[in-house]
């Protein structure tokens, strides 16, 4: 399957910086299915630890620094989104090769399965993060174009390259398993009381 996700891409664009001969753009567009299979492969990962399947690449200087995927449910923790997962080891990375971490991240392309929600969009904006390649829009939760509007909070001309629709059919497929597989998984009795509870609501 990872094979032909790109096969029916429908390339968005929703943002573009005003650069003359953007040869950083160029390299970032021209490797979009190279690092998106490897943000599909982590979003698989999540969908099999029965994680909402969401996974991201951040790359700088042609080079991957930080991958995540969604780790909410195991940990505990609302905000382990992929995006945050990966910002702990781009800041390893810094600390590691001795960089600042802010110089860093102004040069980091992220690809990305799903549209970013609110709170991520938000952090990749302060974060100054250049480019933002994702698949399949966020509906209910996304903080680029679906719910927020990064657009009201960047500069005009714009400040990030944000390119839309790389590999959306398998980023909602993804989606649709793991809904299916959590309703499945439900106990029979939770679904009978939420029946109940709908009936004494009416
Ligand atoms: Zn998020």
């Amino acid at each position: 399957m990872l094979d032909d996700i790109f096969s029916d891409e429908k390339i968005t664009e929703i943002s573009r910086r005003e650069i003359e001969d953007d040869k950083d753009f160029t390299e970032a567009f021209d490797s979009r299915h190279k690092f998106m299979k490897l943000a599909f492969e982590k979003a698989e990962e999540a969908l099999t630890n029965l994680e909402v399947p969401v996974g991201c690449v951040f790359v700088y200087k042609n080079e991957i620094i930080g991958s995540g995927r969604n780790d909410v449910n195991v940990s505990r923790n609302p905000t382990r989104h992929a995006e945050m997962v990966a910002f702990e080891q781009i800041l390893d990375y810094c600390k590691e090769h001795s960089l600042d971490s802010l110089e860093v991240f102004k040069e980091t392309t992220l690809y990305v399965t799903l549209e970013p929600c609110m709170m991520c969009a938000s952090a990749l904006q302060q974060l100054q993060i250049p480019r933002i390649f994702f698949g399949a829009s966020n509906e209910r939760f996304g903080g680029i174009i679906s719910v927020g509007n990064i657009k009201t909070y960047q500069e005009n001309p714009p400040s990030m390259d944000i390119i839309a629709g790389i590999g959306t059919t398998f980023a909602v497929k993804l989606l649709k398993d793991f809904y299916k597989n959590t309703n499945m998984r439900a106990p029979i009795e939770k679904r009978i009381d939420k029946t109940v509870k709908n009936e004494n609501n009416l």
